[in-house]
């Protein structure tokens, strides 16, 4: 196999990503909401970019955009690379938008300097993927893949009562979303921020993704007896909150044991009725379990439940788990990790195999075709925050691995 220098213009995608920052509603960060007025003008936007890059423009039915560089062999499928343009309230400006706008960069330059490739290329900038403005996540994605055929939007609305119809419908966009499926998808690749401390700590360039966790969450019901904090002697209650106190100890040192890449969180506890001189009567908490590995993940979970229900039973209190999502393990395609760390070594660039804990676009496209994910240095492990940074090099470095590794899809 013949290789050629690429040298993506890294200049360009990172000015791309200053001026796609300016689409935000007012306040810190970089805050861009589905089908609110600044996605809509950073979505036309890139759509202007892609056009100026020399791709072929389109914007689906759900918002989603495409540019396309059409390849010769013009039956074989598509190679789809991309990430979403949607952020969190106060968000920074390159969770999603990093991926964008290196696809585009990416692609734009691939042509100038290789020509009509033999595969067809197409770079996209999914509408949504954070669940940030309504209480479902991956609506563009989700389109795409088949996971939402619209039907989702006539009973799910934002904080202020607008249904995501409507705001469809306000944005321009069809009732049915149906229109955004595609069926012709070969392999979809995503350059992304780590969004966690990982290659920061291990002093590695670029993360190559292994699998994205799959997750559970629950609601976990607590109940004892609310009574007098001042009349109960200390063995004769039954305090629904020192129970759910020794589950948590539980679940963090089990969680611990267990090891990489299993993480075990209750991010919101609810005691009841929450008043200072009144032994807690019931507490609900969340559960959020997350792993690589579907059966680690069942068998951590069905501990954790039987661990809890014991520690109940002992108390005297009673102990129900109620499941709110269960998303599966997508690992990534074995091939095209493999590539990407060949291509690390070729340029001479670190690499680190992980485990993404976070959810991304990519987990909807592994179950229906080759998919990959590569991830830069994220300082601090901080994202979904204004201070969310990955500097100008390590952007770079994302950039060239992921041109590199579209031009041996798609030219070789
Ligand atoms: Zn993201």
């Amino acid at each position: 196999m013949s290789k050629v220098k690429l040298q993506a213009p890294a200049t360009e995608m990172l000015l791309l990503l200053e001026e796609l920052a300016v689409f935000s509603a007012p306040g810190p960060g970089v805050t861009r909401l589905l089908y609110t007025p600044e996605w809509k003008g950073a979505q036309h936007f890139l759509q202007e970019k892609m056009a100026a890059a020399g791709l072929e423009t389109r914007m689906d039915g759900v918002g989603n955009v495409y540019g396309r560089l059409p390849g010769r062999e013009a039956h074989d499928k598509v190679i789809l690379t991309g990430s979403h343009i949607d952020t969190v309230v106060h968000g920074g400006k390159y969770d999603g938008a990093y991926g964008v706008a290196a696809a585009i960069t990416a692609l734009g330059y691939l042509r100038e300097t290789c020509g009509q490739p033999r595969r067809t290329l197409e770079a996209v900038s999914f509408c949504e993927e954070e669940g940030s403005r309504f209480p479902l996540t991956f609506w563009g994605s989700g389109h795409v893949t088949g996971h939402y055929d619209g039907g989702e939007a006539a009973d799910c609305a934002d904080r202020d009562g607008m249904t995501l119809r409507a705001a469809m419908a306000a944005c321009g966009y069809p009732a049915s979303g149906a229109a955004a499926l595609r069926e012709d998808i070969g392999a979809y690749v995503e350059l992304h921020i780590e969004q966690g401390i990982v290659l920061e700590r291990a002093a590695q360039q670029i993360g190559v993704v292994q699998a994205i966790a799959g997750q559970r969450r629950y609601t976990a019901r607590v109940g004892g007896a609310a009574n007098h904090a001042g009349t109960t002697p200390m063995g004769l209650r039954r305090d629904a909150l020192a129970g759910a106190a020794e589950m948590l100890l539980w679940l963090e040192r089990a969680a611990q044991d267990a090891g990489d890449p299993l993480v075990a969180t209750a991010g919101r506890l609810e005691t009841y009725p929450g008043t200072p001189n009144v032994i807690p009567g019931e507490v609900r908490f969340t559960l959020d379990i997350r792993h690589s590995e579907a059966g680690m993940l069942e068998q951590f979970c069905q501990a954790a439940a039987a661990a809890c229900g014991g520690i109940a039973r002992r108390r005297g209190l009673t102990f129900a788990l109620e499941e709110t999502l269960a998303t599966a393990p997508a690992p990534m395609d074995r091939e095209l990790a493999e590539r990407l760390e060949q291509l690390c070594s070729e340029q001479g660039l670190t690499h680190h195999r992980m485990v993404s804990g976070a959810g991304h676009d990519a987990q909807l496209f592994a179950p229906r075709c080759p998919a990959a994910m590569l991830f830069v240095p994220s300082r601090g492990g901080v994202s979904h925050a204004p201070e969310e940074y990955s500097s100008p090099e390590e952007l770079a470095a994302g950039l060239n691995i992921l041109t590199a590794l579209l031009y041996e899809l798609a030219y070789l």
